[in-house]
């Protein structure tokens, strides 16, 4: 099997380096044959997106922060200019300021509870807009979710609230671009080492303890996360829009820590 992108070309948003959840996602597109545009956030990233971008083959790999409109609308223009349609789309972008990842949720601030929700939440909608009108053969979209959107992880904060907000636009677009044959999706992926999981405080505790406690007793890898989303994107998911769909070793299932670990 690796044939299921053949054919298709989207656009994968938030590689920053090989640790990036996208990335995973970006190399399981293109190991199934799918043709991929990147973006990178600034000339800093840029300089570590370019060389990924060429082990995939990816011609296009455009500049884009999701705060400066301007430049989202030049990456639409530019797919459309280049390709003309596109089938997918991946958004793995995600930001809040790190001072505000620790402590309690009550002290975040309006402005970053504002650019939090602007980065990690609505920036999904503007994207997905402008990526559906040239959509035209129908196509699917993911987000990257996680946990914090319905139970409290401490230190996660204003961000557990923005994936709340999220998931929540994930169900309304799915409604919103059913008609025109394009599904939405987001994965709620478990604890990943990335630049963006290590600004919550206290991350590594996080990530033991999910590792501990999970029915599967282990962290999830960029690898696992990628080819759900790559499920998700291909015609295998047909059927399944507004979902927001685990790859967590399963943590989200557990009541209470597992036994093993309560009596060591
Ligand atoms: P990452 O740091 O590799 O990726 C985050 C990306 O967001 C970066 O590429 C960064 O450039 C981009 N970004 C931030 N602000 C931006 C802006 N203004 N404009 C454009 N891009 C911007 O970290 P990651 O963990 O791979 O994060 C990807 C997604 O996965 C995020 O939505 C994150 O919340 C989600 N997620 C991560 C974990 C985890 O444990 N790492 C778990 C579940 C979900």
């Amino acid at each position: 099997m690796a044939d299921l992108m053949r054919g298709k070309r989207g656009l994968v948003m938030g590689v920053a380096n090989r640790n990036s959840i996208a990335w995973g996602a970006a190399k399981a597109l293109a190991d199934q044959g799918a043709e991929i545009a990147l973006t990178y956030q600034g000339d800093q990233f840029g300089r570590r997106v370019k060389p990924l971008a060429e082990e995939l083959g990816a011609k296009l790999v455009l500049p884009c922060d999701v705060e400066d409109i301007a430049s989202v609308d030049g990456v639409f223009a530019a797919l459309k200019e280049n390709w003309g349609t596109i089938d997918f789309l991946v958004h793995a972008i995600a930001f809040s300021d790190k001072s505000e990842l620790k402590g309690l949720y009550a002290d975040t601030t309006r402005d970053n509870f504002t650019r939090t929700m602007v980065i990690s939440c609505f920036s999904f909608t503007e994207v997905c807009r402008r990526a559906v009108d040239i959509m035209e053969n129908g196509g699917s979209i993911v987000t990257l979710t996680y946990s914090g959107s319905t139970h409290v992880m401490p230190n996660y904060n204003v961000m557990g609230v923005a994936k709340a907000a999220l998931e929540a636009s994930v169900r309304y677009l799915a409604a919103d671009f059913g008609p025109r044959n394009i599904r939405v999706n987001a994965v709620s992926a478990g604890p990943v080492r990335t630049l963006a999981g290590a600004g919550v405080s206290d991350a590594r505790l996080m990530f033991n303890y999910q590792r501990r406690n999970a029915p599967l007793r282990r962290n999830v890898t960029i690898q696992e996360v990628g080819s759900s989303v790559l499920y998700l994107l291909s015609e295998l998911a047909n059927g399944v829009t507004g979902e927001i769909h685990f790859v967590d070793s399963g943590y989200n299932i557990m009541s209470m820590p597992a036994l093993d670990e309560l009596k060591a």
